[in-house]
């Protein structure tokens, strides 16, 4: 009989202890690493017409070392602690990854939000925030949630809008949760920031001309297939920016309804419009619809993308993907029991903690714009413009010729706080990607990129604790 499948939490525990391997970090600290610091599962009622119904939620704490901890909410009805905990883990190293100063979190409700009218959702999305402020498990220097499966910016704005309510007077209250509206304390840039971080991720691994070689691709996105997992919030801004910056071809998209190809590809925007429209994918213009949703997965391409939930890559159906690249925009996507079957294949795999790390970069952002009570750009844009106008003027008198108004325009614009956001996301994406890469082809012994990533966050984590003597 074959083992049973790892659940969530014990496969990143796993690919964890595979990593802990190269550190030469002593059990007892890496067990602290491991571990959850705290798990709340809360039960509460909620009046659904005329019944009451109760709902089970978590939030998990999984990191104290630095805080606040920070991770998003998950709606989903398969929610459960193991879930959670997984998550939170994943939140942990991924913060590590990329340089944010927070603990790892995560939070979920079991619900399936497709069975709840607006009004009820609100309901229980305050009485969820309730429950969290009344055991201290959300706070703008404590916990600070944010959107994922199933959420987005319409529950954070509940969220804020309770914590405040109830926390009235507390100066820094609109950075107990990120991912807000714009015109509620978010910041500009963050409903695609997921997205966007997955695509610079993706666009990193092609700019590596010994990495494509060894693939058997070119260097360059450019003209890429791409087949993606989800068209939600991650999946729906990959596909838009992948696009349309990347001049990737997006040959197929699965989602819940079923699946579609095209060989000359698939415009998103137009799909997501479509789908708006009709509730579903299926029928979209010079697609032709696939047997189920789960082939899509095992087309020949040179990029999937799973964008939608975890296990979706499992030891039943490993051995048809033929992808070249699976990009992980989702956490856990590859279950425990299917990584050493597409390794062995020769599948680079880029990590989900790493690759879907522009949410939670975007939202230190935004976290940061709350605690300082102002958008960025606003001290220095008319500054900056003044100064590249005396340049562009000095120019001009030095050469003696005009500079046209086109030009001239993007030569004296100063940075907006959607430049400032997307610029520290590229920056931070694409220097994460070279120190995991940096670990990956200096240590022999490392063969994947997961590992190499888990890596970089164990000695980041490791030396916070260090630092405090704890460990020696
Ligand atoms: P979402 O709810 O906006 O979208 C998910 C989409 O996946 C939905 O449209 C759903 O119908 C679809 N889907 C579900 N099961 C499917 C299946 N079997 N086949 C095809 N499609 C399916 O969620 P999201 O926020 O885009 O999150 C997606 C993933 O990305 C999750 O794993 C989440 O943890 C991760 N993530 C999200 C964020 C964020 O900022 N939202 C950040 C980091 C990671």
């Amino acid at each position: 009989m074959s083992n049973p499948r790892p659940s969530f939490f014990e496969s990143v525990s796993r690919n964890f202890d595979k990593a802990a391997l190269h550190t030469g970090l002593p059990k007892g600290l890496l067990d602290q690493i491991k571990a959850c610091n705290a798990v709340y599962q809360v039960n509460f009622p909620v009046k659904v017409g005329n019944e009451y119904q109760v709902i089970e939620a978590y939030r998990v704490q999984h990191s104290h070392h630095r805080l606040p901890t920070k991770g998003g909410i998950r709606y989903s009805s398969h929610v459960n602690q193991d879930e959670v905990m997984a998550l939170a883990a994943l939140m942990t190293y991924k913060c590590a990854i990329v340089d944010v100063p927070f603990g790892g979190a995560k939070g979920g409700v079991k619900i399936n939000p497709k069975d709840y009218t607006v009004k009820q959702l609100e309901k229980i999305t305050r009485r969820y925030t309730t429950e969290l402020i009344r055991k201290n498990f959300i706070g703008p220097g404590i916990d600070v949630p944010a959107p994922d499966y199933g959420t987005g910016a319409r529950e954070m704005a509940w969220i804020a809008d309770t914590y405040m309510t109830m926390r009235h007077g507390d100066i820094d209250g609109a950075a107990c949760v990120t991912g807000k509206p714009v015109t509620q304390n978010g910041v500009k840039g963050r409903e695609e920031a997921t997205g966007r971080g997955v695509y610079y991720g993706i666009r990193e691994f092609f700019n590596n001309k010994e990495d494509c070689k060894k693939l058997g691709l070119t260097t360059g996105v450019a003209g890429k297939t791409m087949v993606l997992q989800g068209l939600g919030n991650v999946g729906s801004f990959t596909g838009k920016i992948s696009q349309a910056e990347g001049d990737i071809n997006i040959i197929a998209v699965s989602e819940y309804e079923g699946a579609i190809y095209s060989e000359k590809g698939i415009n998103i925007q137009e799909l997501i419009k479509f789908r708006k429209e009709t509730g579903s994918i299926l029928g979209f213009k010079d697609t032709k619809t696939l047997e189920n949703r789960s082939v899509a997965l095992e087309l020949p391409c040179d990029i999937l993308v799973p964008a939608a939930l975890e296990n979706q890559i499992t030891a039943d159906n490993a051995p048809r993907i033929q992808a070249k690249i699976i990009a992980e925009a989702a956490n856990g996507p590859v279950a425990g029991d299917a990584e050493e079957i597409l390794l062995n294949k020769g599948i680079i795999i880029i990590p989900d903690m790493f690759l879907n790390a522009g949410g939670v970069t975007v939202s230190y952002f935004e976290w940061l714009k709350n605690l300082s009570h102002m958008r960025f750009g606003r001290m220095e844009k008319r500054f900056d413009e003044n100064l590249y106008e005396n340049f562009a003027s000095v120019v001009e008198s030095m050469t003696g010729k005009k500079i046209n108004l086109l030009q001239r325009n993007i030569l004296t614009k100063g940075a907006d706080e959607i430049d400032l956001v997307r610029s520290g996301l590229e920056e931070t994406m694409v220097n994460s990607y070279q120190d995991i890469r940096e670990l990956w082809k200096r240590k022999r012994a490392v063969k994947d990129m997961r590992t190499a990533a888990f890596i970089l966050a164990l000695n980041k984590i490791s030396s916070d604790y260090l630092a405090l003597g704890i460990f020696p």
